[in-house]
């Protein structure tokens, strides 16, 4: 994953001048007051904000030259502006990703939105936790549980009927033919299904 750090500060510089320029707009003598040289061209702060300065992408404010701008590939924000779209963490000094609609997302909120859901609890699946996987989709090793026991099947063994999974018990109880006589379980009937049906999973960790 590709993260960036911001191109740093803005394209232009703040200064008191001490020479006779006067300010390229509005034509106000410059010299023993704060201006700002952008491009060549000196001009007052006012008339800077006016013509000169860059929109923030993200408050859609001009960024004054009594803030601190920011910019990355064409697109500038106030420093204070600068903030992950999820969690609101400044990042001035962090590395950081550009997404959709200009917005920023710190590493650990980008992590969370593209982990995988477990199809347990619907919660991501993040660096570090143990989980399975069955026909695209993923659980947590403790969320892959069963349909009538509740039990964790995890890696064990288990019966996929439908949407849901039943542990090896269960789905005999369930679904497996007993002998009217002895109410055991045909063992023709339960060899077919093991042979068809049971399944293990393999726990993987996922790695960041
Ligand atoms: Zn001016
Ligand atoms: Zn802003
Ligand atoms: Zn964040
Ligand atoms: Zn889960
Ligand atoms: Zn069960
Ligand atoms: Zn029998």
């Amino acid at each position: 994953m590709a993260f960036h750090r911001h191109a740093g500060p803005g394209s232009y510089t703040v200064g008191t001048m001490s020479e006779r320029f006067d300010c390229h707009y509005c034509r106000d003598p410059l010299q023993g007051k704060k201006y700002v040289q952008k491009e060549g061209r000196h001009c007052c702060v006012k008339c800077f904000e006016k013509f000169c300065a860059n929109t923030c992408i993200e408050c859609k404010k001009p960024i004054g030259a009594d803030s601190k701008e920011l910019h990355f590939k064409n697109r500038y924000w106030h420093d204070n502006c600068f903030r992950c779209v999820k969690c609101y963490t400044s990042l001035v000094n962090e590395p950081f990703m550009l997404r959709e609609n200009n917005k920023v997302w710190c590493s650990n909120c980008t992590a969370t939105e593209d982990a995988p859901r477990c199809k347990g609890c619907f919660k991501p699946i993040i660096a570090g936790d143990q989980n399975v996987e069955y026909k695209k989709m993923v659980w947590h090793k403790d969320c892959f549980t069963c349909s009538q026991c509740n039990k964790v099947i995890g890696s064990g063994s288990f019966f996929p009927k439908g949407d849901d999974f039943y542990c090896v018990s269960c789905h005999e109880q369930k679904f497996a033919k007993t002998c009217a006589k002895c109410k055991n379980v045909s063992p023709s009937d339960l060899q077919r299904q093991l042979a068809f049906k049971l399944l293990t999973l393999t726990i993987r960790a996922v790695r960041s």
